[in-house]
């Protein structure tokens, strides 16, 4: 019997998204470079990569959608689309000299810690193993796309896709389309296909609130800025200021949320037909689900090949869509802009900590984390853009950027003092997450369903206050939240 060839690594990291080129760039500034990172993909950008549909676009000024440490002078817009921003990450990648350390196409088919030796034990889909001092999982919360729970869909005898797989071949131009959701991919996907289709019937479950994208061009002007020393840096600070204050209209009776409320009832008389207006109109308190950015959403619909559908599906057939009302839609493409599953991370990968233990247990009530970092009994492990981590207001890159020192100051703690692993103790894990889940409870995330939910009401992806508390919270450990072994 031939052996299996395992090659071993200081750290081994998951994912070539914004998470897994943050790590990989910080561990070398570190002085710790012997890593590999493993991306199952044939490109890097992790969800920039995957998320290849029409118009899709990042909701945050691109300014702070780059890393503070790594400004983008090459910004075309101030909201950039998926290929300009997996071109910033291509480039990254180049200037920091990662490509030979990242391995594209190379998937984990499971991950365990062994105690004797302090290590993770990594076997790869094609049979190799690595084994790695530290595991860095960088795989984000939007990673796994979640299909509708629609009968029928197999059945369908046109091109079924989804936002989140979509393929580089994709031309739907001439095509009687259906698109399943209405958040804010479908509010990006709309209106880019719209114009093209035959016809567009527009499957919502649930209005939401829109509010509008305050883009705009960046000239010859601001690129020459971008490159002046100590510019980008201000920019930088000033956008994460101005977007923090939207914290405040996620409380009740604050002026930032009836200016917001406000906007968007202004945006909304756009539609001109009051069926159609009505129809539009949320139901729930503004925040409670992802607030949806978009300046031609509401156009996109009110032309005349498109249709917002509010009868709800009854399923799927061969030929397009049944709805509770008996009509049937008939479609040539049928596209499921129905998100991610979020409540159940890395679940297609077993995860195996102290005494054989597998993440998705210790997760059987939702996914928590030490600070979105850190899980009892798994050492030597560390979750980029965890549980409870994102604001919803904000860019994620800045919940990251401190998580990555985190973890890196872990590393380096135990290197420090010696020892074969170093965890997070459970009762700090259990306090720090008691205190957020009592915060979340009365918060306006708590008064509807969406992916930051679990289906038994845990808050599992927000973090709820400022994103410079958290962080604060998490960019030195605490040492006394740590044990080492
Ligand atoms: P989402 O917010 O989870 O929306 C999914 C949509 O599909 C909802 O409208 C949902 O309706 C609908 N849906 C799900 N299952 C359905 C079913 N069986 N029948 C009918 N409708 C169904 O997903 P998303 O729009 O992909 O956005 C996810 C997140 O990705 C965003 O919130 C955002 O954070 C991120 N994102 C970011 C950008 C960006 O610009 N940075 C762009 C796109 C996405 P219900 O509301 O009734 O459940």
């Amino acid at each position: 019997m031939s052996a299996i060839p395992e090659t071993e690594f200081e750290v081994a990291i998951l994912g070539a998204g914004m998470s897994g080129l943050c790590m990989a760039i910080q561990l070398q500034r570190a002085g710790i470079a012997d890593f590999v990172v493993l991306e199952k993909s044939a490109g890097i950008g992790g969800t920039w990569w995957d998320n290849r549909y029409p118009g899709a676009q990042v909701d945050v000024p691109a300014p702070v959608y780059s890393f503070s440490f790594a400004p983008n002078p090459h910004w075309t817009h101030r909201f950039a689309d998926a290929p300009e921003i997996q071109r910033y990450q291509q480039r990254l990648a180049e200037t920091h000299g990662l490509l030979p350390r990242i391995r594209l196409g190379c998937a984990v088919a499971e991950a365990s810690f062994d105690e004797a030796s302090g290590r993770w034990q990594l076997n790869l889909d094609d049979g190799s193993r690595i084994s790695a001092r530290f595991f860095v999982c960088s795989t984000g919360q939007l990673s796994i796309a979640r299909w509708p729970d629609i009968p029928g869909l197999a059945d369908f005898q046109g091109r079924l896709l989804h936002t989140g797989r979509w393929p580089g071949d994709a031309d739907l131009a001439g095509q009687r389309i259906g698109v399943i959701g209405t958040g804010s991919t479908a509010a990006q996907l709309v209106p880019a296909l719209a114009p093209a289709a035959v016809q567009l019937k527009v499957f919502q479950r649930t209005p939401n609130w829109v509010l509008p994208r305050l883009d705009r061009r960046y000239g010859r002007p601001d690129r020459w800025l971008m490159r002046l020393p100590g510019y980008a840096a201000l920019a930088h600070k000033t956008l994460c200021a101005a977007l923090d204050l939207g914290r405040h209209g996620f409380d009740e009776g604050t002026l930032a949320r009836r200016a917001a409320v406000a906007v968007a009832h202004r945006l909304r008389r756009q539609v001109a037909d009051p069926v159609l207006r009505e129809a539009l109109t949320p139901r729930y308190p503004l925040g409670c689900k992802r607030i949806i950015y978009s300046n031609d959403y509401y156009a996109a619909l009110q032309l005349p090949q498109s249709e917002l559908v509010t009868a709800g599906i009854e399923r799927a057939s061969a030929a397009g869509v049944l709805t509770v009302d008996g009509r049937e839609h008939a479609l040539d493409t049928l596209v499921c802009a129905t998100g991610y599953d979020t409540t159940h991370p890395l679940s297609g990968l077993p995860v195996r900590g102290r005494g054989g233990r597998l993440l998705s247990q210790a997760w059987a009530g939702g996914p928590r984390a030490y600070l979105g970092v850190s899980v009892p009994d798994f050492p030597n492990f560390f979750l980029m853009l965890g549980p409870n981590t994102l604001t919803g207001h904000t860019s994620a890159l800045l919940s990251l950027e401190p998580q990555v020192e985190h973890a890196i100051a872990c590393m380096q703690r135990l290197k420090r003092e010696g020892g074969r692993w170093i965890a997070v103790k459970p009762a700090a894990a259990e306090a720090q997450d008691a205190g957020l889940q009592q915060r979340l409870s009365t918060s306006v995330w708590a008064h509807c369903n969406s992916w930051y939910r679990t289906e038994g009401g845990r808050i599992v992806a927000i973090w709820p206050g400022f994103a410079r508390d958290y962080a604060r919270a998490v960019r030195r450990p605490d040492a006394a939240a740590y044990e080492l072994g």
